[in-house]
């Protein structure tokens, strides 16, 4: 099913801050593309995200929402657990799915959102942001086109400090999935599997409750992954550093990358490569990464190419968080299933 009109209205699945301070701009920011309703579980809440939001419409029932004829796409942006439901509406109602990570919960939840969207005949996507950043495709550019040799290793360094304002259901509700793995530890992931091309068949991961998890969750770990091109990546996550800094860095026969400030929401930060000849900054031309992934996503919608990262993304980078966590909490590696192409 392919858009051909040229307004295409979206509705927001959740009132949530990821929409508030990205997701609508950068819908807004293609032509032809609109918000045009948001769905709350209270219409008090929903009513005044709207109006600050400038959105025409509020419900407070997922069902309201898929039943405006103005609604051609959802961007679902809820808690966790709450994805697969709605993913499933959306499917059966027609309507094109942006879906945030984690997708799913389970493996087999995440399989089943994505075949409700084939079977449909909807494009269906997954909100992992870097790989748009113009950073990491320029570290997949460098790598593809051979500047540091064979790629051996990589280091992630993802340690950052949740800022007050999103410190609910990730630190205490673990049937919101939340939890510093399937908040950062996936986006890690589904940034390796951009730059690497090669999927991670094999976690080992510890974690820790240092100060501000509860419940049993996690707010720091420490994974290693092998991939199947055999390369070994070290990650570090966390919700309690204020001051160390982020970046990753690839590590090849020849060279080494360097991207500092990397691991953003924002168009920011540096590469360096270093190889025989010293270290040289390379030039980037940043761009904004929910409005290009966006774009992608709306260029499915015409039938023109893939979304940046796709339903199957979604699932293959879920299925790695899900053995790191599976190795926190066994203290054993951990093979990464096979996703297949369903
Ligand atoms: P929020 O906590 O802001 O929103 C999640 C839900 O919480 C909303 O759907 C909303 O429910 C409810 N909520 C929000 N504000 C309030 C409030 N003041 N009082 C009561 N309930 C409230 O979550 P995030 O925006 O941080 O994350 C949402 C999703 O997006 C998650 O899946 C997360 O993993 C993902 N995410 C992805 C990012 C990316 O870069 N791809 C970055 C950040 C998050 P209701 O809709 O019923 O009003």
């Amino acid at each position: 099913m392919t858009i051909e009109n040229t307004t295409t209205g979206w509705g927001l699945i959740g009132a949530s801050t990821i929409a508030s301070e990205y997701m609508i701009d950068a819908i807004r920011a293609q032509a032809g593309h609109d918000v045009v309703a948001v769905m709350s579980s209270s219409l008090e809440r929903g009513k005044a995200y709207a109006q600050k939001n400038d959105i025409e419409q509020a419900y407070d029932s997922v069902e309201d929402l898929l039943n405006d004829p103005k609604v051609q796409a959802v961007y679902i942006s809820t808690t966790n657990e709450l994805h697969h439901d709605q993913v499933l509406a959306a499917a059966a109602a027609g309507k094109h799915v942006l879906c945030e990570k984690p997708l799913a919960l389970d493996i087999e939840s995440a399989k089943r959102m994505v075949k409700a969207c084939e079977d449909a005949g909807v494009v269906m996507a997954t909100n992992h942001h870097l790989r748009n950043a113009a950073t990491h495709r320029k570290i997949k550019e460098l790598v593809d086109g051979g500047a540091i040799g064979k790629p051996l290793f990589a280091r992630v360094f993802h340690a950052v400090y949740l800022p007050p304002h999103l410190q609910g259901w990730r630190l205490d509700k673990p049937q919101a999935g939340g939890g510093v793995i399937l908040d950062i530890t996936v986006h890690d992931v589904d940034v390796l599997r951009f730059i690497f091309g090669a999927e991670p068949v094999e976690a080992i991961s510890m974690s820790q409750s240092a100060s501000m998890a509860q419940e049993g969750l996690e707010d720091g770990a420490m994974s290693v992954l092998r991939f199947d091109n055999g390369v070994l990546a070290q990650l570090h996550d966390a919700f309690t550093v204020k001051h160390a800094g982020h970046g990753i860095e690839i590590h090849g026969e020849s060279g080494s990358i360097i991207g500092r400030n990397v691991m953003s929401q924002q168009p920011v930060g540096e590469i360096y490569l270093r190889d025989e000849n010293g270290e040289q900054l390379v030039d980037l031309e940043p761009e904004g990464l929910y409005v290009r992934g966006v774009a992608s996503f709306c260029a499915a919608l015409k039938g023109d190419g893939q979304p940046s990262c796709t339903a199957q993304d979604g699932i293959r980078s879920l299925a790695t968080a899900l053995a790191v966590v599976e190795s926190c909490k066994t203290g054993a590696a951990v093979a990464v299933p096979g996703v297949g192409e369903e």
